[in-house]
């Protein structure tokens, strides 16, 4: 499911809202048009509403606390529903990665695409789906996310990975962030703000959530897939949150991983959830990650170095 983080929420409480509010404000991305957008959808009946107008309903109720009824419980059920659609990781490297990452802004989401390409996948809000869903273009013949409104598309027959950890990495790339952000950024924060140590000093460790610490520990035995990307992603930014949360200048990451599956994977997504909290915290300044497998440290090492060096 699409909106497995929202699984949680089945039973909302009052209480859990500001954590649905944080977690909205990581997955979700206020389309451009939305003061008018939701000016149309909010007197609609929610069962008659399309996901992206879901979303925002849900963005602006939970924003504003303005909760009377069971609609909140009504669009997360619907939302619940709404099936995955990204396609597997690609095979290519992170020097691979990183150069279709810079050439992404030369590819144009000219209408005539829509012809020949089933999935399209927009690397401003994230999102990846069925061209069927694109109803828009401007005047440049671009067509336009039907999600946030930007036309930062790209299609399946672009040959460009679609799947989470790289739209998440060409999001930071393009600084499309909440806060904004720009590669010389993410060079500073790979050369100078994330270390990679092989021995864990004395320093206690925050608790790591038990639920997202056996998920973690699972994926060494099984390949992690696409669909697992961006679970990762969040689990690591949850942890290195509960350092902003207390304040602390540095977070501390100890890493014991017995195999040798996912070393890149894994290094990947530890960067980016790394570039993400150093990019939105305000305390939190320096990452530490302690891994105790020499292999996994050398790809993390190597993934940091290749951010760091690339101009
Ligand atoms: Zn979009």
């Amino acid at each position: 499911m699409k909106y497995w983080w929202l699984e949680k929420y089945q039973n909302l409480k009052v209480k859990m809202l500001p954590e649905l509010l944080s977690d909205l404000q990581f997955f979700f991305v206020v389309p451009k048009n939305a003061s008018k957008r939701y000016e149309e959808i909010r007197k609609l009946s929610v069962s008659s509403l399309e996901e992206e107008d879901l979303c925002l309903l849900l963005y602006r109720i939970v924003s504003s606390k303005n909760i009377k009824d069971g609609t909140l419980s009504l669009i997360i059920q619907r939302l619940l529903e709404v099936p995955q659609t990204n396609l597997p990781i690609s095979d290519y490297s992170l020097e691979e990665i990183l150069e279709e990452i810079k050439n992404l802004y030369q590819n144009r989401p000219d209408e005539e695409k829509l012809k020949h390409n089933n999935v399209a996948a927009c690397y401003h809000c994230m999102n990846i789906f069925y061209v069927d869903k694109i109803k828009k273009v401007n005047q440049n013949h671009f067509c336009i996310c039907p999600y946030c409104g930007r036309t930062k598309l790209y299609f399946d027959n672009d040959l460009i990975p679609m799947n989470y950890s790289f739209l998440f990495l060409a999001k930071l790339y393009y600084g499309v962030s909440s806060l904004g952000c720009d590669f010389l950024k993410l060079q500073t924060m790979a050369k100078k703000d994330i270390h990679v140590l092989s021995k864990q000093s004395v320093e206690e460790l925050l608790p790591m959530d038990a639920s997202f610490s056996s998920f973690l520990r699972s994926f060494q035995e099984k390949k992690i897939r696409s669909e697992d990307e961006l679970p990762l992603i969040k689990g690591f930014y949850d942890y290195f949150h509960s350092y902003e949360e207390k304040g602390e200048y540095v977070a501390t990451f100890s890493l014991s991983w017995d195999s040798n599956q996912n070393l890149f994977e894994l290094s990947f997504l530890l960067m980016l959830s790394s570039f993400t909290i150093l990019m939105n915290s305000f305390y939190l300044k320096k990452i530490q990650i302690f891994v105790s497998n020499p292999s996994l440290k050398k790809e993390l090492e190597s993934c940091l170095r290749q951010v760091a060096k690339l101009t």
